[in-house]
């Protein structure tokens, strides 16, 4: 997915009042947190060294050059000695990618024994990074805060973490989202300003006319399709359910077929994302299920019926998790419908098909089945459930002065039971703090049905990236309550009010 080898730079701040010598220990100290930092495995992406920032020019210069390289996705600083601010002030006013302000010191331990104000001087971050925190907050400059002992694998964990944040800000402005349908007629939460959108966010959000895709999935060869079609029969299972053998792999094909002219269509016209409609399904044969499931289980962002907002986000939160050791999946996901038993309280999560595989536990199987919705053939999907543990699902609405992104922490379990007639991919899951609570503050907060949900990314992760958007974020979790909740939306719409 991502196509730039990402790194990010480690700059350590200081000055010239304490003489050669100890610059040279900065220099030093700073090159072993880097070697270590990069030894370690905790971290997703290199980190590369640069030379002590200690003058207006140089740190402006140094700035400026992390805007200009392509690789760059963020910087991460820190004040070894005393970094008097004010040479911060242009050099922070310039740049415009992910900032980490990691705060912490060379030595982990004061060395009673030996200490003396030489040693002071040299280490002195507890009140150099307070001088360096305070140009961002008077500039107003977003960035991350992680303070610890930086050989601590909590510490480490915490900057690959942010580093993914980063990747999803710096990332953003490349996701590129097709529309080959409108949004569903009269549905309000999936709708919104593509052009500010594309103005906070980065996205281009282009429409084609859904004949244009289904030319190219016309185009696909007889042999492409076979060979596909004998890759889903040895992966997946398949439940026949009745159905005549044949006439099932016909409707499988089908999908193998728009599977490949898809992601031709997507790679030739540089698309990462894609939203269908089911009512707007032009010469396609079949609504894309299963060729939707396979290409978001590649990597590309999908929301249904002209969802473009979700597919979006669906994107970039698999562009933030790539590479992930153990990843458990991220998915386009939608609320169907409720279990209110007591103590037994959830959302059984699904969509007409378009479940990303990459959240499935156990077998994967092919079924073919008709649709209640829209005149084509029985689509052919995947159908699976999904894994336990932890997870947020995520929705980005437009309240029509600005966006806000509402993040909820969920807990994924197994259902009691088995659902056999139940022939989508599902999932399954009860919201922080509790189903009650956790819906009515999702409820009050405007969020969709549709959302984009991720078993490997945190609620932190997300509310970072959006606050590196300069969009609201609210959070609903374990603490939430609703008068809390309510007053943080009333503060909220204040505080974003133009
Ligand atoms: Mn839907």
């Amino acid at each position: 997915m991502l196509k730039k080898n990402y790194q990010f730079w480690f700059c350590t701040g200081s000055q010239d009042l304490y003489g050669d010598e100890c610059l040279s220990h900065v220099a030093e100290h700073s090159q072993k947190i880097v070697e270590e930092l990069n030894a370690s495995g905790n971290l997703p992406f290199e980190v590369v060294w640069k030379p002590t920032l200690i003058t207006n020019e140089l740190i402006r210069k140094t700035f400026n050059e992390a805007n200009m390289d392509e690789n760059c996705a963020g910087v991460i600083t820190w004040c070894h000695t005393f970094s008097p601010a004010k040479s911060w002030i242009l050099g922070l006013q310039e740049f415009r990618k992910p900032l980490l302000h990691l705060h912490t010191q060379f030595n982990r331990e004061i060395p009673y024994d030996t200490i003396d104000m030489d040693f002071m001087n040299e280490n002195q971050a507890a009140h150099g990074d307070r001088e360096f925190g305070h140009i961002f907050s008077r500039l107003k400059v977003e960035r991350k805060v992680i303070v610890g002992y930086w050989a601590d694998e909590k510490i480490q964990k915490q900057i690959g973490s942010w580093m993914r944040t980063a990747i999803g800000i710096v990332e953003s402005s490349h996701v590129r989202v097709m529309r080959i349908a409108d949004n569903m007629r009269n549905v309000a939460v999936t709708e919104g300003d593509k052009v500010e959108a594309q103005i906070k966010f980065g996205w281009e959000v282009d429409a084609y006319p859904v004949n244009e895709i289904a030319e190219a999935v016309a185009a696909v060869s007889q042999e492409d399709i076979n060979a596909l079609v004998e890759e889903y029969y040895d992966k997946y299972e398949i439940l026949l359910e009745g159905r005549d053998e044949k006439e099932f792999r016909k409707h499988v094909a089908v999908q193998a077929g728009i599977e490949i002219g898809f992601e031709r269509f997507l790679e030739e016209k540089n698309y990462q994302a894609i939203v269908t409609h089911f009512g707007d399904l032009g010469a396609l044969r079949q609504l894309p299920g299963l060729a939707i499931q396979r290409l978001m289980e590649k990597g590309y962002g999908f929301g249904a019926e002209g969802d473009w907002k979700t597919a979006a986000m669906v994107r970039i939160m698999k562009i933030m998790t790539q590479g992930m050791k153990d990843a458990k999946g991220t998915s386009f996901m939608e609320d169907y419908t409720y279990n209110l038993v007591p103590g037994k309280e959830g959302i059984l999560q699904a969509h007409m098909l378009e479940v990303c595989p990459t959240i499935a536990e156990g077998p994967i199987s092919i079924k073919c089945q008709p649709l209640s919705m829209g005149d084509r053939e029985d689509p052919a999907r995947l159908v699976f459930t999904s894994k336990t543990g932890p997870a947020i699902a995520t929705s980005l609405i437009d309240l029509g002065d600005r966006f806000r992104l509402i993040i909820n922490d969920v807990n994924c379990k197994k259902v009691e039971k088995p659902m056999p007639k139940l022939p989508v991919a599902t999932a399954f899951w009860t919201p922080e703090p509790d189903l009650q609570t956790g819906a009515q503050a999702w409820i009050l907060a405007g969020g969709a049905h549709h959302t984009a949900f991720s078993y490997d990314l945190t609620a932190e992760q997300m509310g970072d990236w959006a606050a590196a958007m300069g969009i609201e974020a609210v959070y609903i979790d374990k603490d939430t309550t609703i008068r809390q909740f309510k007053n943080e939306l009333l503060w909220n719409s204040m505080a974003f009010s133009k």
